[in-house]
């Protein structure tokens, strides 16, 4: 009998369960497919919220505390599995000029570094790149990256050397609750003990929990597209009305997303292909010589207003509930795992808990 079980092996599952597993508990991981299977491959791997003024604060205030996490972070794990997580610093300029406002706004409030930068002369100096119609952008510098593959391999890696106990191909069916507080889960005919239960499923998290809580986290389906090219061909991430490109250390540069509610439907499309390599190529000209190399769509965990639940669940003991980070998982993650750590520890909370409750503003 473990001493908790967590549901779920995307970003949030896994960092959840090691986080618990390094402060002395015995955790059990499980995960329908294989590990780092889902969204949190799928994702771009962006250290920031796209336009992080048109969330609410608790987004925020989790968003700036991962970002001072990140560093040590990504070194523990490369020390833990020998990978690399592709941390870059990347930054990330943003085209659209009617964000101006809101955005300088937002980092005076923030203490965030963003320039106005106009002029092709300072433009080029950043990022060579550039469509020669962009003439003023805004700048965020010490925007960072992470490259998903890279960081759920060093995830697993961690949990093998770790010796953090998991389970791939096992679908929880059910959560056992007795007497108003959580037993276990069920995996096919097996009912699995456990004390505490976090429910980390992503976008499945409201099935999983519906006998129990109504929550509202609905798929969201996002397509990327990615080109290969040569190392440092493109250097920035590059953002204008919504759609943005990410190069990669070796060259591949990703571009997204789309923004679909299509249910649990995996599936990518021609017409997503087209739009999204020619806003790609409209934006950096020269993805127009490289070759697409490969499509995909993930399901992202959707909030009405991308706050992710971080809490208890009331009426239950030992249930807990760690879902919805939306279009943000990535850069959420180290922060709302270090809350949901301390409220399973029952340790002082870095951050004020009550936006994250079932019942807030979601
Ligand atoms: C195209 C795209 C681009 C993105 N870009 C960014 C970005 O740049 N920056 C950023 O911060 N975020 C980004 N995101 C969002 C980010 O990827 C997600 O918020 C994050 O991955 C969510 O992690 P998760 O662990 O909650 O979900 P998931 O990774 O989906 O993991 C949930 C896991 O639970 C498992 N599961 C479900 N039901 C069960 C069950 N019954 N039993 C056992 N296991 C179960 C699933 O199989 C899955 O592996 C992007 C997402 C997409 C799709």
């Amino acid at each position: 009998m473990a001493e908790c079980i967590v549901i779920g092996g995307g970003v949030i599952g896994m960092m959840t369960a090691r986080a618990l597993h390094l402060s002395g508990m015995d955790v059990l991981l499980l995960e329908r497919g294989p590990l780092g299977g889902e969204s949190s491959w799928a994702g771009g791997g962006i250290i920031s919220p796209l336009y992080p003024w048109r969330y609410p604060d608790s987004v925020n205030v989790l968003a700036q505390h991962s970002k001072t996490l990140y560093p040590d972070m990504v070194a523990q794990l490369h020390d833990e599995s020998d990978v690399d997580c592709e941390l870059l610093h990347s930054g990330l300029l943003i085209v659209d000029q009617d964000e101006r406002e809101s955005a300088m706004k937002w980092s005076r409030r923030w203490s965030e570094n963003i320039q106005h930068v106009a002029g092709r002369k300072d433009l080029l100096s950043i990022e060579p790149a550039l469509a020669s119609e962009v003439d003023q952008v805004l700048w965020m510098a010490e925007v960072m990256q992470v490259r998903n593959p890279s960081i759920m391999k060093a995830l697993r890696g961690s949990f093998d050397r770790l010796g953090i106990a998991y389970r791939e191909h096992a679908p929880v069916r059910d959560i056992i609750v007795q007497s108003g507080r959580v037993t276990g889960v069920q995996v096919g005919d097996e009912k699995l003990e456990a004390d505490r239960v976090i429910v980390a499923g992503g976008a499945w998290s409201a099935g999983l929990i519906e006998t129990v809580q109504h929550i509202d986290v609905e798929p969201v389906k996002g397509q990327m597209i990615m080109f290969k090219g040569e190392p440092d061909l493109v250097r920035r991430i590059v953002l204008a009305k919504g759609h943005y490109i990410i190069p990669r250390r070796d060259g591949r540069v990703l571009a997204g997303s789309t923004l679909e509610k299509t249910g649990f439907d995996k599936t990518t499309s021609e017409r997503a292909l087209e739009n999204l390599t020619a806003t790609a190529t409209a934006l950096v000209p020269v993805l127009a010589t490289l070759p697409v190399e490969r499509q995909w769509a993930g399901l992202r965990p959707g909030t009405a207003n991308g706050v992710p639940y971080v809490c208890a669940v009331d009426d239950v003991k030992g249930l807990y509930l760690h879902a919805g980070h939306y279009r943000n998982g990535i850069v959420l993650g180290p922060a709302s795992v270090q809350l949901m750590t301390e409220l399973v520890l029952g340790k002082e909370p870095h951050c004020d808990p009550s936006p994250y409750k079932v019942g807030a503003l979601h």
